[in-house]
Order: structure tokens, then sequence, then C-alpha cells
């Protein structure tokens, strides 16, 4: 099979890539089970953009370099933020049904210096996932669903399309431009908000094709996954922007004794203060919501309350037990500001690509507003010219996986939210006996928290437990090695 552009993924980058590049080339869309399933589709938050007036882009630039702790890549940042608002905006112009009253109804959330964030109730993710799915499967974009991408087509430095799966059956789809768009690594850890479609497999596939990863030790741990056996829910930190607390389990606030901000600070920091709550006192944290007016809670949070009332909580009247759960990776396959790796002819947009704009933590609903971003900047890219086709016979063979439980298991006890030399290195011997795309982007990821001998942003080593200027860099890997530039 043949075609322009080959877009592996069907998240809020790949749909909207595919969208926005489909009139001047042939799209082909695949993704590894049904397209309505993603990352994209959990979101609750929402987006963040500039749109009140006392807000502007220098605000919500220093807000990402805050949490970014260091090592943003600052042109990124700016421009993330300064496109953000029209790319909000050209959502809402397809139909997203984000609340509004006239205009925006803006939420506030962790770090952010003023209210951004554009929300539709809690299910921000379903509305984009829904409208995106429809405008591209009504248009003439052939989209493969249950089609799981094993391996890049590449030679000498270029990318020629993909091997993909189907029903067993393997099938060479060759294309000018192949788009990763992949999402993000969640479920390569035991405890994890993200569906099981994010094991990493961009991350594995650009490695293989001899790109350069860059800062995938950052992964960030959202502070507030529900604790409750069988269900991998979110509560999203709007919540906490409206009010909700941290209690431990004689319900006394904890935060204050972590940082100044309580609640209110970066994911990363609220995160740890959780787990190490939990560690000291033997017992369960909660997110206590009753903070919240229950016409508040009950507008604003319907899935959220629904789901907990489901499950046999009442947030109305009593906190729920949370942990840190796994959630988005900071890191990724390197990216310029068009989208391009280091392998031409191959891309990558949203979750799966790292332009620097996260540095070491993400602020919060700053990833779905990075999807749409750059996705448009590499449709502008792509317009400008395709690169001349090229037949790339396929070289890899499949090996063997090895199995997720066990990566997951190592990956939270190790490379979770506290690291250190010995547990990462046992972690990176472990792994080495094991094969298959999960063991390659874990291992990845461990190599790189090994090489980060400090502690910045979500990355915290208790034998390294300060920041330190010489590792103001990012972490580079490639197939010749790692490095810190
Ligand atoms: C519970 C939850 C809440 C969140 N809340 C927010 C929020 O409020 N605000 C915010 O900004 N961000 C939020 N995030 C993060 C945000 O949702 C993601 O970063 C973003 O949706 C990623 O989009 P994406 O298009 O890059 O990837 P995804 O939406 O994850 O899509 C990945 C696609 O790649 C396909 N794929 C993967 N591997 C293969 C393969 N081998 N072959 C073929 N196809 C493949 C999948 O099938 C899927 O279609 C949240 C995430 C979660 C999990």
């Amino acid at each position: 099979m043949k075609t322009d552009i080959l877009v592996i993924g069907g998240g809020i980058a790949g749909l909207s890539f595919a969208l926005r590049v489909s009139k001047r080339a042939s799209v082909t869309l695949v993704t590894k089970t049904e397209v309505m399933e993603s990352n994209t589709r959990y979101a609750q938050g929402g987006l963040a953009g500039v749109f009140s007036e006392n807000d502007d882009f220098a605000l919500h630039v220093a807000d990402t370099l805050k949490v970014g702790d260091g090592i943003c890549n600052k042109e990124a940042v700016k421009v993330l933020v300064e496109n953000a608002p029209d790319s909000i905006t050209w959502l809402d112009s397809l139909g997203v049904a984000f609340d509004k009253n006239g205009s925006f109804h803006l939420g506030k959330e962790a770090v952010h210096s003023r209210r951004r964030i554009v929300h539709a109730g809690d299910s921000t993710g379903k509305s984009i996932q829904q409208v995106l799915v429809d405008r591209v499967t009504e248009g003439k974009i052939t989209v493969l669903e249950q089609h799981d991408v094993v391996s890049i087509l590449s030679e000498k430095g270029r990318c020629g399309g993909a091997v993909v799966v189907c029903d067993g059956e393997r099938k060479i789809i060759h294309a000018r431009a192949t788009v990763l768009a992949t999402g993000g690594i969640g479920n390569l850890y035991s405890r994890t908000c993200n569906p099981a479609i994010a094991t990493g497999d961009g991350i594995a596939l650009a490695y293989e094709a001899g790109a350069t990863l860059m800062d995938m030790e950052f992964i960030q741990f959202h502070p507030t996954g529900l604790l409750h056996k069988g269900t991998n829910f979110l509560l999203t930190e709007r919540l906490r922007g409206e009010g909700a607390l941290l209690v431990n389990a004689q319900g006394e606030r904890f935060m204050e004794h972590y940082h100044p901000e309580r609640e209110m600070a970066a994911r990363d920091i609220v995160a740890r203060a959780c787990f190490m709550e939990a560690q000291k006192t033997g017992a369960d944290v909660y997110l206590d919501m009753t903070t919240i007016a229950k016409d508040v809670l009950e507008k604003e949070f319907p899935a959220i309350t629904a789901k907990c009332t489901l499950l046999g909580y009442d947030v109305f009247s009593e906190p729920v037990p949370v942990s840190p759960t796994a959630h988005y990776l900071c890191g990724g396959v390197k990216i310029d500001l068009s989208g391009r790796t280091d392998v031409d002819g191959l891309y990558a947009i949203g979750e799966v690509s790292c332009s620097g704009a996260h540095g070491a933590d993400r602020l919060a609903s700053n990833s779905l507003v990075d999807g749409l971003v750059f996705s448009k900047r590499l449709a502008e890219h792509l317009e400008k010219g395709l690169l001349e086709p090229v037949e790339i016979e396929e070289t890899l063979l499949d090996e063997e996986s090895s199995s997720l439980s066990a990566i997951q298991a190592l990956m939270w006890e190790h490379v979770g939210i506290v690291r250190n030399q010995q547990g990462l290195q046992y972690c990176l011997d472990e792994l080495k006996k094991l094969t298959g795309r999960n063991a390659t982007v874990a291992e990845m990821i461990t190599r790189c928290a090994l090489a980060r001998e400090e502690s910045r942003g979500t990355h915290y080593r208790s034998d390294f437990s300060t920041k330190i200027d010489l590792f103001r860099k990012h972490t580079l890997i490639n197939k010749e090695g790692i490095s810190f530039e």
C-alpha cells in the first residue's frame, strides 16, 4: 500500500494533524485498537490558553518555565503558549462543546497564575476525541483501526513508511512522510491512569529507526489517581484548583509540611508528598472534595462525581483514597519546532514527541495544546513539500515480547516517584534480559534516569536529592549512546 502521509496514532495530535494536512495530500491514519481509544479520550481538566483580560503570554510562559525546572526549550514554550489560543478556538469551531457563557469558562489548576483552563465539563478529552474522529471519518482520510505498527521502514537515516500487523497479517505501508503520534508510556508502570494503548510504541519505533530520544527520565506522576482496585480513574487537578484538599488517614492536611504552595504546588512536588506521607504514616492519603460547594461539584465535575458514586464513595460527605499514578511522558522523540526528527521523512507530534516545551515537568493542561500546536506546525511544514518517494524493504525481524506485567512491576518499584542508583541499576540489569518494544522503552527511561545524577522536576533521586547546575541540560539517547546537551 502507498500513501503520501502515514499518521501513526489517532489522539488529539494525529487526528488534528490528519485533518489539517488532508486537503493537499493522501493521508492514511492507523490506530492500534479502535479509533476512539487514546489518552486524549480520558483527559478531564482541559486546555491552557491565554483568554482573560488579566492574563498574558508572558505569564503563561513564566508558569510553564517554573514547572519545567530549568530545562525547558524557551523557544518551544513561546511557540506553545502563543499558538494555544488560536488552536483552542479552532477546536471550538469544529464543534467541541466547551463550557462557555459568551466567552470560555476558564478553570484554575496548580501553578497557573491566572484562570486559563478551557474545558468541556470534566470530560474534555472525550468531547475532543469524538469531534475529531467525526471530522476525520467524514473526510477523505483512510482510517485503519486495529493496525499495530511494529516497525518503521528505514535505511541510511531515511524513513519510507512502516510495517503494520492486522489480524496476524503483516502489511507494508510506503509513505513519503511518516508521522508518529502514538502518545505516552503510562502503561509501562503498574499504577497508571493511562489506557492500555499507552506503552510508548512510537519511542521504540523511532529509536530502532535511528532517531534520538530526549529527556526520557522525566515521567510525570499525577498525585491523585483514585485508589480503587481495578480502576485507573483520575481525579483532575482542577478539583484542587476549586478547593479540594489532601488529607492523611487522620484527616489532617499534610501538604503544608512539604511545600508553601500546599495543594497548588507543582505536580511532581504534590505527587512526591502524597507518596512520602503514605510511607510515613503507613496508610493511604485522601482527596477531600467536601470543601467544594455541592452545586459546583455536581455542575463542573459530573463524570467524576458519577464515577465515584458508582464505586461506592460519597464525595459530598467523605474524602476518597488517592495515590500517585504514572501520567505523562515529558520527554520523547526529539523534534525541532516543525516536528522533524533526525531521521529524514520521520516526524513526531503529541506526547510521543519532545520539543523541550515541558522541560523536567509539564504544567497542567499544556499537553493537549501541545498536540494541537505542533501538529499544525508540522502540517504547515509538509505543505511546503514532501520528500521524494523511496522504496525501503523491511529489515527488522520481530522478536518475542517479554511480559508487560514484569516490566510494569520493575518500573513502578525502581524507576517510579523516588529513585536511586542501586534500584535503577538493578532494573536495568533485569530489563536487559527482556525483549520486545516495551522492554526497549523501559530501558531508555532507566538509562536516562541512571545518568542524571541529580533531582529535577519529576526526576527525584534519593541519592542525589538536589538540583545540580551541571545537569541543566537535556538528556539525549540514541543507538550511539547517551549524552547531555
Ligand atoms: C486520565 C488523563 C487525564 C488527562 N488530562 C489532561 C488534561 O486535562 N489536559 C491536558 O492537557 N492533558 C491531559 N492529559 C494528557 C493528554 O491527554 C495526553 O498527553 C494527550 O491526549 C496525548 O495525545 P496524543 O495524540 O499524543 O496521543 P494519544 O491520545 O494517546 O493517542 C495515541 C494514539 O496512538 C495509537 N498508537 C499507539 N501505539 C500504536 C501502534 N504501535 N500502532 C498504531 N497505533 C498506535 C493509539 O491507538 C492512539 O490512537 C491526560 C491524560 C490522561 C491519561
